[in-house]
This record gives C-alpha cells, structure tokens and sequence, in this order.
C-alpha cells in the first residue's frame, strides 16, 4: 500500500466508525426501527448500488453517506426490541476483531499463514473445552454451526465406516436425528452421502424432547432393517423451542450401543458457562462430539463454530485424504488446521472470540449467557400472567414459544414488524405455529416484554 492509500484508509475507517457510533446511539434510544423489511428494489435505489457498480470512485465522505443509508435500514440487533433471531449482539471487541482478521487477511489453516492467529484458535479451542471437560480432546473453528455440524458427522463417519473415504458410503449407513434437529443435520447427512433418508427420525415428546426411553426399541428397529446406524444426534438445545435433551441418559445409552454420540449445542452450549445452568448439559464430557457457535450466546461476531471431539486421534481421521503430506507436514510446534477443516483459506475466527472472552471476561460471559436465561423465564411468568396469552413451556433456555387467542399468530407478527418496534419470530409446535422470541439484548427486560404484549394486542384488535 502507498502513504496515500494508507491515508485513505485512515479517512474511511474514521467515517466508517463515526456511522456505526451513530447507529449504536440510534439503537440504544430507540431512534429508528428495529426490523423493516421493504421490497428489495427499494434498497437497491436507496442505496445506489447500480450507479456505485457503474462509475466507482468511492470516497471517504462518500462511503459515509452510503453506511448512514446502509445502517439506517439494516436490522438493528443492538436494540432492545430486537428478539427474532438467535444471532448474538456482538461485543465490539470482536467486530473490531473482523477489521483486524479482514485486514490482515491471513488465511491460518495454513500455520505460516498466521502463526498468531493459530496460537489463539488453540487457545480458544482449549478454552471451549475445558467446559464441556474434553481435556485430551482436539478440535477446530469453522464458519458456522452448519458445517460445523457437517464436519464432525464426518468424523463420526470416519470412526463408524472408515472405508467410507475410499469407496463411497454403503446403502445401510444412517445416523439417528432426534426430529427436532435443526435442519443442517439432515442436510449434513445428506452431504455426508447417506441420502436424506439416512437420518433416522428419534422418538420425541409433544415438544420435540427426545424420549430416551424409547432409544433401545427404536435402535433394534432400525438395526432390524438392516440399517446401519454410525452416530446418534441430541440438541442442546433445540432451535425451535429451546429446550435440552437429556444427555447424560443418551450418552449412557449411545456408550452401551458403541454409537457415536453427537451433541448440537450450537445455541445452547454456553449454558456450560453458568454455574446455575450447566446441569443443562450434565454428561456432556461423554459425548464424542460437541458443536458450539460463539456467534450465538457469546457475544462474538457471525461467524464463529467450534467443533469439539473428546478423543484427539478419532478427529484426526475425518479427512484421509494425502494422509503421508499431513505426517510428513506435521509439526506440534508450529500447528496446521487444514486437516481438520473442511475450509481451505479460513478466516481468523479464534482472535474475534479471544477479543470477546479478553474484554468481558469469562465471568461476564456467564453472567450475560445466566441473565438472558433468567430473564427469560421471568418472561414466561409476566406472558402467563397476562390474559389471554399463554407460553408453550417453561423455558430452560432464553427461547420461548407463545400465542395470543386461537388465531392465526402471523396475523400478529406481521402488523408488529410493520410498526417496527419488537422484532419477534414464529415456529412451529406439532401442527401449530407459535410466536418465538429468543432473548439475546442484554436492554431487552421487563418493561420490552410488557410494551411487547401491548402491541399484540393492538394488533390482534385491529
Ligand atoms: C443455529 C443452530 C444451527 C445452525 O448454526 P449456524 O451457525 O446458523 O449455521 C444448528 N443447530 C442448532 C441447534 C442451532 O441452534
């Protein structure tokens, strides 16, 4: 780079800061909307995005004027409202944390290509492990719960059918899916090769809570078919409605069997934090393999997956491929990822969660993963409280599903979004839709929830 680009540089990242300051003032007054959602051509004009592919020649004043639209009619997770999505509201350490890793852009599956960038993806693996007590375990950031997902279905097919590699996948190979898996499992097992039909539904309660004592019948049926199950899946918790299954009884129950055991704790995994919440995950340490997103509970910046293997060696087969390269290229000192990746350039995922963990502390990580869940079982109270709403559960987690009346909860939703001042969600429980918040705003409290049911109301009386 030139002085002059430098300088450059300097300018648009000043303006660049001043806008997002801007936006950050905006959220916490409640200025703007938190959520609109207008045709995209809408977006497209207001943004100019044709004349700027056309003619170039941003400048920094320029750029300003761009990000101020750009922010303006972005959803504003950093305000109170904000309640939809199970996206964490990053701690600006680790968005600062993407300008350095963007900037730099060292692609450290390589170690040459960013020795300090592996020295904290190690650290931060090992940080994440000491929780889910996979001392001896190995592990490796990858860009998002999906293929995080994917990537340790393949190490348990590595472990379950090790031929797989060279001579493709046999017909019998499936893996055991608790119905109320997000759908990258099923899409994992699909990648994976087993069809999608290789994920073998589990037996789960009314609310989608794996029913352990329907695990042995369930197993001998499907072996009865001549079914070759390799690994067997539990959430913790399940994206719809938050809530864990029992993982000490599954692992109990996969260690007798030899499956192995796979848990998504891609949410709720950061309950492991909480001294008040950890019996959550009780028998975690027995699983074989943990998935956990950063990006979700712990304040990091999208993107940021953790997979996790209690034994070292079974994850180091998952990729046999050129396996003499990787002996002859192995080195403990000077560690390289890409064995373990799926990804070939990977961006510094580990510097964003170090950010976040150095500025917070472990401790008010906890504290931000225990409050959110706490408030939102108080949440639950002040919704059953109100007439004429009720909750789907008590909630373990910071996920709870709710209605109003017996109509058609989307007829809610919508005029809300419109209003722009709550951003909520919906899913379905069975065959019924429910509206869905997850509490991710440190602001979002009481008074939110109360103003919240307010305007559902209104809307349901409109
Ligand atoms: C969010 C989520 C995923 C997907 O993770 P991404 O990071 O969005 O790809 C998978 N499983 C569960 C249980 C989740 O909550």
């Amino acid at each position: 780079m030139t002085r002059r680009v430098i300088d450059d540089f300097l300018l648009a990242a000043e303006v660049t800061l001043a806008e997002l300051v801007d936006s950050l003032h905006s959220s916490a007054e409640q200025r703007d909307k938190v959520v609109a959602t207008p045709p995209l051509a809408e977006a497209v004009r207001a943004l100019r995005i044709d004349e700027w592919l056309r003619d170039g020649g941003m400048d920094a004043p320029a750029l300003g004027v761009f990000l101020r639209e750009y922010l303006r009619r972005s959803t504003h997770l950093h305000d109170q409202g904000f309640m939809a999505h199970q996206v964490a509201v990053p701690h600006y350490a680790a968005a600062l944390g993407d300008l350095v890793s963007g900037m730099t852009n060292n692609g450290m599956a390589i170690y040459e290509m960013g020795p300090p960038a592996v020295a904290l993806e190690r650290a931060m693996l090992a940080w994440l492990r000491g929780f889910c007590g996979f001392t001896e375990g190995s592990g490796v950031l990858v860009h998002g719960g999906s293929i995080a997902n994917l990537t340790a279905l393949l190490a348990a097919r590595a472990a379950g059918c090790p031929e797989a590699w060279r001579k493709g996948v046999p017909a019998e190979l499936c893996v055991l899916v608790p119905a109320a898996s997000h759908y990258s499992m099923a899409r994992a097992v699909a990648i994976a090769g087993m069809g999608e039909q290789g994920a073998v539904p589990l037996p789960v309660d009314e609310l989608g809570v794996l029913r352990v004592e329907e695990l042995p019948a369930t197993l001998a049926e499907v072996r009865q078919r001549g079914r070759r199950p390799i690994a067997l899946v539990a959430n913790a918790c399940a994206t719809a409605t938050g809530l864990y299954d029992p993982i000490a009884d599954v692992a109990a129950f996969c260690r007798s069997e030899g499956l192995w055991l796979h848990v998504d704790g891609c949410h709720g995994a950061s309950a492991l934090l909480s001294p008040r919440h950890r019996h959550l995950l009780r028998g975690v340490e027995l699983a074989d393999s943990l998935v956990w997103d950063a990006h979700k509970m712990l304040r990091t910046s999208a993107l940021c997956a953790a997979v996790l293997y209690r034994d070292a060696a079974a994850a180091g087969r998952t990729f046999q491929q050129d396996a003499k390269y990787f002996r002859c290229d192995v080195d403990a000192e000077r560690p390289n990822l890409f064995p373990l990746a799926i990804e070939c350039t990977k961006t510094a995922l580990g510097l964003k969660l170090f950010l976040t963990v150095a500025h917070l502390g472990e401790q008010g990580l906890a504290e931000h993963v225990a409050s959110a869940y706490e408030r939102t079982s108080r949440f639950h109270d002040l919704i059953e409280a109100r007439s004429g709403f009720r909750c789907a559960y008590r909630p373990q987690s910071n996920i709870l599903c709710f209605r109003y009346g017996d109509g058609d909860q989307e007829k809610l939703r919508r005029p809300l979004l419109a209003e722009g001042r709550f951003h909520i969600g919906s899913t379905m429980l069975g065959d019924r839709r429910w509206l869905r918040i997850v509490v991710m705003n440190d602001a979002t409290d009481d008074a939110t929830i109360v103003a919240m049911l307010d305007a559902i109301e209104r809307a349901a009386t409109r």
